[in-house]
């Protein structure tokens, strides 16, 4: 195997019908909901990179998923569809048969309401994960950047990184009471940044710190995730300014800012997990 190489996997798609078991409340603006139901056996995350494609009820409060035809998602005529969001798989239980996800609560937003108003017994469904970015293990260095949305994946990175491994963690969240206790074998550090009223789609205190970052000895590994543009101007600036090689960094959109035009900004450049299904 030659140096840094990353893997992409390949999953057949699947619709799981998921059944709220508990729900807790982690920080202010985090709820972690632990779902199971008989269709979660056989549930296949790779890395901590991965998203499932959630469908949470349509106005009418009905769950309308689609088929999968050949020419992709095909919905029922006539009725409107659930709204699908993109979330991280934050912890699978195979023995327990329990999939864990944290979801931000940032105000309006079909996930994040139904989020907030989740109850046990209460059903929604998850598709995928359909592919996983399995980052290669050899970097010296990982550098994780992300506001709340990225960091279940970054926890999940964190606990499933080896001892040995070095990882320095730029984590941008609304509150200081948004901290959460994060675990690993890997050595790390955390730079919570608080934004303290900021507009999380603005921001400038993950761009400020990720230009402040001192260097490190051998190859660092960048992973970044916020909103869409700002995760864009972030790998634009190690790619242009700073010479990291692309392979290097992988930086995705993880959701849109409607404020200030921005209605027509892409997602991530490495892969678009805001496609439909
Ligand atoms: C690969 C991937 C993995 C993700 N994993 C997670 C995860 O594990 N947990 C998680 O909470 N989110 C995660 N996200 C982000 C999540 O999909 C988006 O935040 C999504 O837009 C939320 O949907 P919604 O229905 O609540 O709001 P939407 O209907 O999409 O948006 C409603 C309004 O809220 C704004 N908005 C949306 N998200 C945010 C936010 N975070 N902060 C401030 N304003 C916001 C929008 O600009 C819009 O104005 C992930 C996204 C991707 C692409």
């Amino acid at each position: 195997m030659s140096l840094h190489e990353h893997q992409t996997l390949r999953h057949p798609v699947i619709l799981r019908s998921l059944e709220v078991q508990r729900i807790e409340r982690l920080t202010p603006h985090m709820q972690r909901i632990v779902f199971g139901g008989a269709d979660l056996p056989g549930f296949f995350s790779a890395s901590p990179d991965d998203h499932v494609k959630l469908f949470f009820p349509n106005s009418a409060g009905e769950l309308v998923t689609p088929t999968l035809g050949p020419n992709g998602p095909e919905y029922p005529l006539g009725s409107e569809p659930s709204p699908m969001r993109d979330y991280t798989p934050r912890r699978y239980d195979a023995e327990r048969n329990e999939l864990t996800i944290d979801f931000v609560l940032h105000g309006d937003g079909p996930a994040a309401s139904w989020a907030m108003r989740a109850a046990p017994g209460q059903r929604i469904v998850a598709g995928g994960p359909r592919g996983s970015f399995v980052v290669a293990g050899d970097f010296d260095r990982y550098v994780l950047v992300g506001d709340e949305t990225a960091l279940p994946a970054i926890g999940r990175w964190l606990e499933e990184m080896p001892a040995g491994a070095r990882v320095e963690v730029l984590m941008e969240i609304t509150d200081t009471g948004d901290r959460q206790a994060l675990t690993s074998a890997a050595s790390f550090t955390v730079n919570w940044m608080v934004r303290d009223g900021a507009d999380a789609g603005r921001g400038g205190l993950l761009e400020q710190a990720l230009r402040n970052l001192p260097d490190a000895p051998g190859d660092t590994f960048y992973w970044i995730a916020a909103e869409s543009r700002r995760a864009r101007a972030m790998r634009l600036f190690l790619d242009n300014e700073r010479g990291i090689p692309k392979e290097w960094i992988r930086a995705t959109g993880y959701w849109k800012s409607e404020k200030d035009g921005n209605e027509q900004a892409r997602p991530g450049d490495d892969h678009s997990p805001m496609n439909p299904l």
